[in-house]
C-alpha cells in the first residue's frame, strides 16, 4: 500500500470511529430524553426488592421533606433538626449500626443507596446525616456493651446528634500529627487542644474525639467520646462557608476538659485505627452524596434543555448539548458503579476495600462535581441565580473533594497500597 492509500485508510478509520462514538452519544442522549427506563434515574437497576423499597422511601423523603426547604436551609443556615429526626424514624439515623442498639443493621451498599436518594433533596443535610451515621457506627463497633447501650439508641433516633473530631488547626491531611492531648488523671482523661472544621460542632451532643494519650505518630492516638456540657468543652464561632450551609461548622476547644476514662473507645493507641475505619465508610457515604447531587443535576439540566429555546429551537435540539448531557449521564452511571463496588468490598471486608473506598471518593467526588458544574453551564445565566437549585448542588458538593481526606490524600492511599502490595 502506498503512503497516500495508507493515509486515506487511516482517515477513513478515524471517520468511522468518530461516527460511531457520536452515534453512541446520540443514542445515550435520546434515551435520557425519551425513555425513562434508561434514564439516570434508574438507580434501582440490579437492586433487590427490599433495596428498591427503601430507596423509594428515601427518594420520597427527599422530594417531600427536604427539597422544598433546601434553598431556605442554605440561605438562612438552618440546621434542620426536626427533619433529621423524621429521617431517623425511617431508620436513617443509624443505617449501618446494629439493631440491638437501635440501628437499622443495613449493609454499606444499602447505605449508599439511601444517601444517594436523600441527597437529591439536600446534599448538605444528607452529608451531615452521613457523618452522624459514621459516629454511631464507630461507637457501636469499637465501644463496649455499656458504651453502645449508653450512646447508640439516642444517636439512632437522632434524639442526640454526633460529631467526628479529627482535624486540628495544624493537622489536616497529616492527621496522625494531631496534638490535642489527653492526660490520664485517675479515672479521667484531661483534654487540652482544639479541633478545626467540625461538622455539627456546637449544635451536636456527642463528640467522637481523636486525641494523643501516648507518643508521636498514629500509635499515640486514642479515641474518646466527649459529651456536650462537659466543663472545659467550648466552641468557636460558626464558620461562613461556600456550601454545606444547613449544618454548622465550628472549632471544638478543650481546656482542662475532664472526660471519664470509661468513655474511651477501644484501647489506648487504637484511636487512629478507629478513625480510619470510620472514614472508609465515610468516604463511600460522601461519594454517595455527590452521586445524589449529580443525579438531581442531570435531571435539572435535561428539563432546562427541553424547555429553553435559543436560535429558534429548544436547546435539546443542539447536538453539542446533547453530547454533553450524554457524557454527564455516563459519568453518573460509572460513578455509581464504582461506589457500589467499593461498598460491597467494604461490607465483605475484602483486601481491596480501602483502595476501592479511596478510589470511589476520588473519582466520584471529582466526576460528580464536573457533572453538576456542566449542568449549571447548560442553564446559562439562570444557573448562576440562587432561584435555580443547580447552583446549590455545585456549591454543596465542592467540599466533598476536600474533606474526609482530600482527593490528593486519596491518591496517596491508592498509590501506596498499589506499590506495597505483593
Ligand atoms: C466544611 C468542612 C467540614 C469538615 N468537617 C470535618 C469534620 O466533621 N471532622 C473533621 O475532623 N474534619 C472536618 N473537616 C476538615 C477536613 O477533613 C480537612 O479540611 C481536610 O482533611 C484537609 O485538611 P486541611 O484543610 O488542613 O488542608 P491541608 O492538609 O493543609 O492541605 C492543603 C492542600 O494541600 C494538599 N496536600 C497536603 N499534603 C499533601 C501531600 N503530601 N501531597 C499532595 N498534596 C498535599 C491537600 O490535598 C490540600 O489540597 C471539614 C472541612 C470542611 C471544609
Amino acid at each position: 500500500m502506498c503512503f497516500k492509500c495508507c493515509l486515506c485508510f487511516v482517515q477513513c478509520l478515524h471517520k468511522v470511529w468518530r461516527f460511531s462514538i457520536n452515534k453512541i452519544r446520540l443514542y445515550i442522549f435520546f434515551n435520557i430524553i425519551s425513555d425513562p427506563c434508561v434514564s439516570p434515574w434508574t438507580a434501582s437497576y440490579g437492586l433487590t426488592d427490599e433495596q428498591k423499597e427503601f430507596q423509594k422511601v428515601a427518594f420520597d423523603f427527599a422530594a417531600n421533606e427536604m427539597a422544598p426547604h433546601m434553598a431556605e436551609w442554605d440561605q438562612k443556615e438552618v440546621f434542620p433538626v426536626e427533619t433529621m429526626r423524621k429521617a431517623a424514624q425511617l431508620g436513617f439515623g443509624g443505617i449501618y449500626t446494629r439493631p440491638e442498639v437501635g440501628g437499622s443493621g443495613l449493609s454499606r451498599l444499602d447505605t449508599s443507596i439511601i444517601f444517594e436518594a436523600l441527597s437529591t433533596g439536600c446534599v448538605s443535610t444528607t452529608a451531615y446525616i452521613s457523618i452522624h451515621n459514621m459516629c454511631a457506627w464507630m461507637i457501636d463497633t469499637f465501644g463496649n456493651d455499656e458504651q453502645r447501650e449508653s450512646f447508640c439508641p439516642d444517636l439512632c433516633s437522632m434524639e442526640k446528634f454526633a460529631s467526628y473530631c479529627l482535624t486540628e488547626p495544624g493537622s489536616g491531611s497529616d492527621a496522625a500529627s494531631l496534638l490535642t492531648s489527653a492526660q490520664r488523671k485517675g479515672d479521667h482523661y484531661v483534654l487540652n487542644g482544639s479541633k478545626a472544621f467540625i461538622s455539627g460542632g456546637g449544635d451536636t451532643d456527642v463528640y467522637v474525639v481523636m486525641c494523643r494519650t501516648g507518643g508521636k505518630g498514629a500509635k499515640g492516638i486514642s479515641c474518646l467520646v466527649v459529651e456536650k456540657g462537659t466543663p472545659g468543652l467550648s466552641f468557636g464561632k460558626k464558620e461562613r462557608k461556600v456550601g454545606w450551609n444547613s449544618q454548622p461548622t465550628r472549632a471544638v476547644i478543650f481546656e482542662d476538659c475532664a472526660v471519664p476514662a470509661t468513655n474511651r473507645l477501644g484501647e489506648e493507641g487504637q484511636g487512629f485505627n478507629i478513625a480510619m475505619k470510620g472514614l472508609n465508610g465515610g468516604r463511600i457515604n460522601i461519594a454517595s452524596c455527590s452521586l445524589g447531587a449529580a443525579h438531581a443535576s442531570v435531571l435539572l439540566a435535561k428539563d432546562h434543555l427541553l424547555v429553553r429555546k435559543q436560535f429558534g429551537e429548544t436547546l435539546a435540539n443542539n447536538q453539542f448539548l446533547q453530547f454533553k448531557l450524554a457524557e454527564m449521564a455516563t459519568k453518573l452511571v460509572a460513578s455509581r458503579l464504582l461506589v457500589r463496588e467499593a461498598a460491597t468490598a467494604l461490607q465483605e471486608d475484602r483486601a481491596d476495600a480501602v483502595s476501592l473506598c479511596s478510589m470511589a471518593k476520588l473519582f466520584v467526588t471529582d466526576e460528580c462535581f464536573n457533572v453538576c458544574n456542566q449542568a449549571l453551564q447548560m442553564h446559562g445565566g439562570y444557573g448562576y441565580l440562587k432561584d435555580y437549585a443547580v447552583q446549590q448542588f455545585v456549591r454543596d458538593i465542592r467540599v466533598h473533594q476536600i474533606l474526609e481526606g482530600t482527593n490528593e490524600v486519596m491518591r496517596m492511599i491508592i498509590s501506596r497500597n498499589l506499590l506495597t502490595e505483593s
